[in-house]
């Protein structure tokens, strides 16, 4: 089967066609500043080169005809026809208590995440902006939703619950939800079947670190237990959101900065993070390890403070757990940084880990970093959260 994943934010769309059986790529690409002026679209299709094209994109229905006409284009696109395509696999960010698992879209499916929409008002409603937009492009082909809530519904209530009055959670749903949960689910998978154990019978901590950040601890198959919580906010420091802190501090910072509780909670989410703690040099990684390298001291502070935030929820995951066999790590930073991943695991030798430092420098590859004689197993494992979400689809419109 041909799958089409579609990840939409409400000036972006990322596009895949996957093809289900051999698992390979045939084209992807981006549109960009939808709804605002210069929208481009790229697409590669699979061993040709990137066509970038600058066209007007004033909303989502236009960019995905232009997506279409990208698959589709006789010379460069990799399909004859539209019709070829026999399934749609959607990203939806946040699918409340809802949904534990992805489904096939229908009318229901589709009020139940509106509902949920006023956990996640940035990123439900452009997901099914996505989902409307398919619709009518591509009517009667199934489409499925893939959150990246539902791998951490497992969670026990002891993980979830805030420590808050209850009845926030009974009336409002106020919990930890945690995110990123396809990555997660598909990198503690892709772990067992590489270290050839069942994956119901292994501990294993996930640390997902890109822009966005957040660790899980997988026991015997299940998520037990996230760092993000009721939004992507909370845990891990990142690469503009400050993570955890004390909820005093919003108050704290209103009446100094005379900011309103907006202003405060922009700041968090996009001032913070190693690109606050860094005096604001970058929040990207490669910038930082530059500055590091150059011993710059805004630099070397964000990414001790980063790693040792990480180092803190695996120690607390190991705990949660009782033991660790495996710890993964993953995205962006996880999957390219020896420095972050060298800080994180030489402060873990209290669990018997040990580093293997040369293959600590491979980067963007599925690869043990821990010495064979390392108590736990650790590793870089890539993540690839489009095709979890093609295997989704297509195991759902068999
Ligand atoms: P997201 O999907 O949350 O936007 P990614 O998983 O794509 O994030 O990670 C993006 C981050 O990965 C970048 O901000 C950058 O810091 C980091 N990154 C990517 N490549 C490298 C590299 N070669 N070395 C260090 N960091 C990198």
């Amino acid at each position: 089967m041909k799958i089409l994943v579609i990840n939409c934010g409400s000036s972006s769309l990322k596009f895949q066609l996957i093809d289900s059986e051999s698992e390979a790529v045939l084209g992807k690409g981006l549109c960009e500043r939808i709804g605002i002026d210069g929208s481009v679209i790229s697409f590669t299709p699979a061993g040709g080169d990137k066509i970038v094209k600058e066209e007007p994109m004033p909303d989502h229905n236009k960019a995905i005809a232009l997506v279409i006409e990208a698959l589709t284009d006789p010379a460069t696109g990799v399909v004859k026809e539209l019709s070829e395509i026999d399934a749609v696999g959607h990203r939806i960010v946040h699918g409340g208590e809802a949904f534990t698992k992805s489904v096939i879209i229908d009318d229901q499916v589709i009020r139940a995440i509106e509902e949920v929409s006023d956990l996640a008002p940035l990123h439900n409603p452009a997901n099914l902006i996505g989902v409307r937009a398919c619709e009518k492009a591509m009517p009667g082909v199934p489409m499925v939703a893939v959150f990246d809530t539902a791998f951490h519904q497992t969670m026990p209530e002891e993980a979830y619950l805030y420590g808050l009055p209850y009845r926030y959670y009974e009336q409002y749903k106020v919990r930890r939800y945690g995110f990123h949960g396809t990555s997660h689910a598909y990198v503690s998978a892709r772990a067992a079947e590489i270290i050839g154990k069942p994956y119901d019978s292994l501990k294993t901590i996930v640390c997902h670190l890109g822009n966005g950040a957040s660790v899980s601890a997988v026991k015997n198959g299940r998520c037990i237990d996230t760092s993000m919580g009721l939004t992507p906010l909370e845990g891990l420091i990142m690469g503009t959101r400050s993570g955890d802190i004390d909820p005093s501090v919003i108050d704290y910072i209103s009446g100094k900065e005379h900011k309103d509780l907006k202003g405060v909670m922009t700041v968090l989410n996009k001032e913070s993070g190693v690109y606050g703690l860094s005096g604001d040099i970058s929040s990207d990684f490669r910038d930082l390890e530059a500055g590091y390298n150059k011993k710059d001291p805004g630099a070397i502070r964000a990414i001790h403070c980063f790693a040792y935030h990480v180092t803190k929820y695996v120690g607390a995951y190991a705990a949660a757990m009782n033991g660790v066999d495996c710890i993964c790590f993953t995205a962006g930073v996880g999957e390219n940084s020896p420095l972050v991943r060298k800080y994180v695991v030489e402060r873990l030798g209290y669990l018997g880990a040990k580093l293997d430092e040369a293959a600590n420098e491979s980067r963007g590859k599925e690869v043990t970093i821990s010495t064979p004689d390392s108590a736990v197993r650790i590793m870089v494992v890539p993540t690839n959260e489009e095709l979890a979400i093609a295997r989704d689809t297509a195991a759902l419109v068999k």
